[in-house]
């Protein structure tokens, strides 16, 4: 493809787009705030650090002594005392690192309340060793404890033990409750009057189709613990009520600068969080080595576990210098041609590029008019959100192909920039679409925009074909036209994909 420098239209605005993230209110600090500052956890010192960050809420544990004193500690033994089995006092001979006693539950509670307004306090009971009728008690008693504190209204409670849940919510039906052991539909919780659903990330990753659920249920949601950007980034985006983490710090940083999704729902992701080939209700192949309209070099092979898998999260798309019939490269070609149709929305596909003369990797989309051969390119319309060629190692391209504009004539609508780190870094490459203007987005921020019948042009398909829905493709392309010469020294020559996110405006 021709790059044509006259009609690059240089409308170059640098600037954040987006407005702020509508509810910040989400960071639950996992058994207090005690990482960055070295507190012990489930410590008062951790409570404290918590409500001075304005975390939304703090999590701790509740278990019970034989002599019935509520206290706070996740283990079940404290200095190898079982908790359950000895009287509060001996709990007392030991202290915590920074020289606390074990905090019972109404000095937590009193601490917690203090200099807090906003702080919810998320309490988990601790399921009893001894058996289901003491976790009960235990219920029962911190109920009591909370009630006679007066801070119902401050309390959150958890459990993996759902009994215990049911427990709390026989003595008062309007305790706010969330379960955390995984196991259940947001439906049965619901059935059971079970107010949220607080479940390990690793629950929502393998039924993605229970966030959706739970919020037609009008259930809170709550993920534990969540402490990788790249988790949290998934729990934002699909709009948690709240997000438990042992770094607090880290989220509240991404949530001042995740402003990049409001105003949307996503309806269609692919995170790449199972190891294998991609998954086949989401990707299809494109397969074959004629060149593809631009002498191209690769055969693109489907299923093919050394050409596309994923790996620790990551999509993979790798070129390598191997035969394959005529060819001398194989690569990968993934489309969701029948998997995901899209007209307008908001694409955004986050990748580090491969380097290296020959290499063409791109980011692109076409309607399903060019498959049933009802339209040709380029009557049919192409939108390019990113291409790169090896040869010009730090230009990152986009354009628009259509009857009367396109590479062919030296007519597309095209624009390209100079950025940096692309091969070392992750870049969100995506645009921003709807019925009368397509905006580029590079990392969140706007680096070009064109519009329908801009600048006199012919506004019918044959000048904006862009009013139909488009799949979408990813490839590692090897030399051709717009390639070029091919250096046999960049193989494997691999695009990675950590995630592809479409979303509709709401
Ligand atoms: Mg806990």
């Amino acid at each position: 493809m021709i790059k044509v420098i006259s009609v690059i239209l240089c409308v170059f605005i640098l600037h954040s787009i987006h407005g702020q993230s509508k509810n910040k209110d989400i960071v639950v600090a996992h058994r207090g705030a005690w990482k960055s500052n070295g507190l012990p956890e489930n410590s008062i010192a951790s409570l404290t650090m918590a409500i001075n960050m304005k975390c939304a809420g703090t999590e701790f544990d509740v278990r019970m002594t034989a002599d019935n004193v509520l206290v706070v500690n996740h283990d079940s033994d404290f200095f190898g005392l079982e908790i359950e089995k000895v009287k509060y006092e001996a709990l007392t001979s030991f202290a915590l690192k920074n020289g606390e006693k074990i905090p019972t539950l109404e000095s937590y509670i009193l601490a917690g309340v203090k200099d807090s307004h906003s702080t919810r306090l998320v309490l988990e009971i601790k399921p009893s060793e001894i058996n289901k009728e003491r976790g009960r008690l235990i219920a029962r008693e911190v109920i009591q404890q909370v009630n006679h504190l007066k801070v119902d209204d401050k309390v959150d409670y958890i459990s993996f033990d759902l009994d215990i849940l049911l427990e709390l919510i026989r003595i008062n039906p309007k305790v706010s409750t969330q379960y955390l052991n995984g196991d259940r539909s947001p439906k049965e919780l619901k059935d059971l009057s079970i107010a949220g659903l607080n479940y390990n990330y690793k629950v929502f990753y393998k039924k993605p189709e229970w966030i959706q659920q739970a919020k037609a249920l009008q259930m809170i949601l709550n993920v534990w613990t969540v402490n990788g950007a790249k988790d949290m980034d998934f729990f934002l985006t699909h709009d948690f009520d709240y997000i438990t983490t042992n770094e607090p710090e880290l989220l509240f940083n991404k949530l001042n600068k995740s402003t990049s999704t409001s105003g949307w729902k996503l309806i269609w992701s692919d995170e790449f969080n199972d190891a294998g080939l991609p998954d086949e209700t989401k990707w299809s192949y494109d397969t074959g080595g004629h060149g593809w309209g631009n002498n191209e070099k690769q055969y693109y092979l489907a299923k093919s576990l050394e050409n596309s898998y994923i790996r620790d999260g990551q999509l993979h798309i790798v070129a390598l210098k191997k035969y394959h019939e005529q060819s001398k490269y194989t690569s990968a070609k993934l489309t969701t041609y029948q998997k995901l149709d899209i007209q307008y929305g908001k694409i955004e596909v986050k990748a580090k590029l491969p380097r290296g003369k020959g290499s063409w990797p791109a980011i692109w989309m076409l309607p399903g008019s060019i498959k049933t051969k009802s339209e040709p390119w380029p009557l049919c319309g192409e939108i390019d959100i990113m291409e790169h060629v090896g040869k010009d190692p730090n230009v990152v391209h986009t354009s628009l192909h259509s009857e009367l504009y396109n590479h062919i004539k030296g007519t597309q609508i095209t624009f390209f920039d100079t950025l940096n780190n692309l091969f070392d870094d992750f870049h969100t490459y995506g645009i921003e679409w709807d019925e009368k203007s397509i905006k580029f987005i590079f990392d969140g921020k706007l680096y070009f925009e064109t519009y329908k019948g801009q600048d006199g042009r012919v506004a019918t398909n044959e000048g904006w074909p862009f009013d139909k829905p488009y799949f979408l493709i990813l490839n590692v392309a090897v030399g051709g036209n717009w390639g070029g010469e091919i250096d046999d020294n960049i193989f494997p020559n691999e695009m990675i994909v950590d995630y592809v996110r479409v979303y509709k405006r709401l």
